[in-house]
């Protein structure tokens, strides 16, 4: 009798240190639901930029946008955590504003700076319902002064399931006004083939699940390789996610993919930090040409 007595005090605890975990969890989503508007308007969200890189020819020309939330209380919050919390709550399209707005006024800033680059901005399967948003997007970049091709976005191959139809019409005008459509986390959803096919799109983003053990794992070898053929027997170009060695950029570029992205060239930077990060690149790369040409 005292063992089962012991035995269901045991049990309540753990329902009760489950509880508690569980609650703690809530209380943080809610705060976090609570705050993201606060967020915005105190000046707490900040962007960060990661370079793609051309591994034909070396080269840097474009880089993704990625939303950084410094809470004064919680501290840093992951993007994959808040975004999904604001999807939920029906704050995305607020967050989705602000990026796009600082993005352009970066882009704006970098042109008067000599640095011309394209900028991928990734965007919800919410957004992608709001068919007024591609002619604000070409209305924005305009009043900056900007080319069409300075912005491009990235969706999921989850966002475009939601609601297949409205979401292709919308994607269908951002081809239309001429900005550049990638897929991201390509393999991870659950559609892939038929999409790629039906969808307007430029490139696809292999994700880097797939990426990361490359240099070890012959079945992730033999996935990519044979995703690689398939992008570009379509005709779209073809990103790596999350290359961490050089050693995985020497096994991309064999396999003929055109584009890096990764901590093997720099984790994703505040916009100074970048700007730094690019000329340099920029000029190591030049440097390198020079000797090839004297030698
Ligand atoms: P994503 O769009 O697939 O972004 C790539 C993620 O991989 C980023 O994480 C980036 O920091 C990380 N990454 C890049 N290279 C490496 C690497 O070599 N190693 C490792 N371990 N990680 C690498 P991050 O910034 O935490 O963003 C996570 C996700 O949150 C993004 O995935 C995207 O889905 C979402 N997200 C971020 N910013 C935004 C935004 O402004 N709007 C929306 N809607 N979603 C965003
Ligand atoms: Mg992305
Ligand atoms: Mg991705
Ligand atoms: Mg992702």
């Amino acid at each position: 009798a005292e063992i089962a007595l012991n035995q269901a005090r045991i049990e309540s605890l753990a329902i009760a240190t489950y509880l508690q975990g569980e609650d703690e969890r809530y209380l943080r989503e809610l705060m976090i639901i609570r705050d993201l508007p606060i967020a915005i308007s105190q000046g707490q969200l900040h962007l960060v930029f990661q370079p793609k890189v051309d591994i034909h020819n070396n080269r840097c020309n474009s880089a993704e946008t990625l939303i950084r939330w410094q809470h004064p209380q919680l501290g840093f919050i992951p993007p994959d955590e808040f975004i999904r919390l604001a999807e939920n709550s029906g704050n995305i399209s607020m967050i989705s504003d602000w990026v796009l707005n600082a993005t352009v006024k970066q882009l704006a800033l970098w042109k008067a700076q000599g640095i011309e680059l394209k900028v991928a901005i990734n965007l919800s399967a919410y957004d992608l319902t709001n068919a007024q948003l591609p002619g604000d997007i070409k209305q924005l970049l305009a009043d900056h002064d900007l080319p069409i091709e300075a912005l491009s976005i990235e969706v999921t191959e989850g966002a475009v399931m939601k609601d297949a139809q409205t979401v292709i019409a919308v994607l269908q005008q951002f081809k239309g006004i001429g900005i550049a459509i990638a897929i991201d986390d390509f393999g991870t959803g659950h559609s892939s083939l038929a999409y790629l096919k039906l969808l307007p799109v430029n490139e696809v983003k292999i994700d880097r699940s797939f990426i990361k053990d490359i240099h070890t794992d012959a079945t992730d070898l033999m996935i990519v390789d044979t995703s690689i053929r398939l992008i570009k027997g379509l005709n779209l170009s073809v990103v790596a996610e999350g290359v961490e060695s050089t050693e995985g950029i020497d096994i991309l570029r064999r396999l003929d993919c055109d584009i890096v992205q990764g901590y093997v060239y720099s984790k994703p930077l505040k916009a100074d930090d970048f700007a730094i990060w690019f000329n340099q690149f920029s000029q190591a790369n030049m440097a390198a040409k020079l000797e090839d040409t004297v030698k």
